[in-house]
């Protein structure tokens, strides 16, 4: 193996021109599994959802799922495609200890959906994306290795497979090849995923949790120079974060750049990237289509949607998220570099939120966008894990509002909420955090500070009030910032007669 240098990202893409593909796999909301009636809830005892059908035990025979269907075609309204007049399921045939049947039930040269696109924005230029298809399948079971430290089969001394999972609805969202994209590869990547991801929760299909596992993505991204043929492309499997979608085509960028600059050529292959080291690592060599043997599924009737069906869904799709947006950007008066901001750093659900729990626009944008993302960033997370909710930033600005905190309290009741001590209320009272403007608790601060300073307090005595700021910062000092900087002032000029 030989050893290169790694370029740095800009060199990567000074010399290379990125070429992006995604396939994002869906596990769709349904009550019950894609060929039988088992129930598809997360959680519960491994082999306990399961029947002969799912199991693939002999003379078991599929039925699909009405429910199901209807939320692909849903899909591949929203994603701007044809939905197929008629159509097929195919067996893709693999041995996998997590697949009982040995073939999993999928779609293969004739998809339900073909050939629409999304348009996503990124740095204020809009980014159009091929959708090639989008089908249904049935989803695998999960193989869990036990005895060995990392929890991979290496190592582990033994392995236990669960089939709840196995036969739950699955949908294959596949881009067409995403040329042109630059530099911006990796942010197209992740905002293009954003938006899938926020277009399929619009649609109550699925409920688009990456870390869960209900929304997966694999990226695939090869390299060319300027004016010559496409590279060969790597498939990174599984990345599990909307940042890491991110992450893992830059370092895929970086390392495939290093191998062509070394005069090394691409393997056809699938990676794995790394959470902890942000790299990708060689997984298996890719397997091409033919080698699962596909041939129509015996067992299914073809799917013919009615076309009068279909229109009826189409009338019934919700707001596209681009338009929602929009709404919201004016509903809080904001320019488009401001919503920009909001779009990128993930927040716009979470103003919505915040303001729909009752803050203003402009207080939840605050919050959000300043100590709460500078948080996340901190923590490498993304904002919507940074450990507080809408409703406690709300809760958090009624309390500076009505005037219990002021802005610095109220960063240090966050502390408190995002460490898990309850909400911004109980916070404030269990360390005792509230502004003090009771006179009294006050009067003895004052009277010291005007003790100790008496040459301030004389100026203040002739009349010249600005140098009270001088005793008010006096007591917001003493009192550790808690006192109302303003029951202060009126208290001192009171005090020295001045007012
Ligand atoms: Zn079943």
């Amino acid at each position: 193996m030989t050893t290169t240098t790694l370029p740095d990202y800009d060199a990567a893409v000074a010399a290379f021109e990125p070429v992006i593909g995604l396939e994002t796999h869906v596990e769709l909301g349904t009550n019950t599994k894609m060929f039988c009636g088992c129930p598809t809830d997360f959680g519960g005892e491994p082999n306990t959802r399961v029947c002969p059908v799912c199991l693939g035990l002999p003379g078991a025979l599929p039925v699909a799922n009405k429910a199901a269907i209807e939320a692909t075609i849903r899909i591949g309204l929203a994603l701007n495609c044809s939905i197929a007049t008629w159509c097929r399921f195919a067996r893709k045939n693999y041995f996998y200890p997590d697949m009982p049947k040995n073939f999993q039930i999928s779609q293969y040269d004739e998809p339900l959906c073909v050939d629409g696109y999304l348009d996503v924005e990124v740095d204020g230029r809009t980014v159009r994306i091929g959708i090639e298809r989008v089908h249904l399948e049935e989803d695998t079971g999960k193989t869990l290795h036990v005895g060995g430290a990392t929890g991979r089969i290496h190592g582990a001394t033994e392995s236990l497979v669960d089939y709840n999972r196995a036969g739950i609805p699955l949908v294959e969202i596949v881009t067409k090849p995403v040329p042109g994209a630059g530099a911006l590869a990796p942010e197209i990547a992740r905002a293009y995923v954003t938006e899938l991801r926020d277009i399929l929760r619009g649609l109550g299909v699925s409920d688009v949790r990456m870390e869960e596992g209900s929304l997966r993505c694999d990226v695939n991204t090869s390299l060319n120079r300027p004016g010559e043929e496409w590279g060969t492309r790597t498939e990174t499997k599984n990345v599990n974060s909307l940042r890491s979608v991110e992450r893992a085509v830059r370092s895929e960028i970086i390392r495939q750049a290093a191998v062509l600059e070394s005069g090394g050529r691409i393997i056809q292959e699938t990676r794995h990237f790394s959470e902890e080291t942000g790299d990708t690592r060689p997984g298996r060599s890719k397997e091409e289509a033919t080698d699962y043997r596909y041939f129509p599924e015996p067992d299914l009737v073809p799917l013919a949607p009615d076309p009068q069906w279909v229109e009826e869904l189409r009338a019934a799709l919700p707001e596209a998220p681009r338009v929602h947006r929009k709404r919201l950007q004016e509903a809080w008066g904001l320019s488009d570099l401001d919503m920009r901001s909001v779009v990128n750093a993930g927040a716009v659900e979470l103003i919505e939120q915040t303001v729909a729990a009752g803050a203003t626009a402009a207080a939840a944008r605050k919050w959000w966008l300043g100590e709460l993302a500078r948080r996340a960033n901190e923590d490498g997370i993304e904002l919507s894990a940074v450990g507080a909710t809408p409703a406690q930033v709300a809760e958090l600005q009624t309390l500076v509002d009505g005037g219990k905190l002021n802005d610095k309290l109220a960063r240090v009741v966050l502390e408190g909420v995002i460490a898990g001590e309850g909400s911004p209320t109980a916070v404030m009272e269990a360390r005792g955090l509230a502004v003090v403007s009771d006179t009294g608790a006050l009067t003895a601060a004052v009277d010291e500070a005007i003790a100790a300073n008496p040459d301030v307090a004389a100026k203040v005595r002739d009349g010249k009030v600005a140098a009270a700021g001088a005793l008010v910062g006096a007591v917001m000092k003493t009192t550790k910032g808690q006192a109302d900087a303003k029951t202060v002032r009126e208290l001192i000029l009171e005090r020295l007669g001045a007012n």
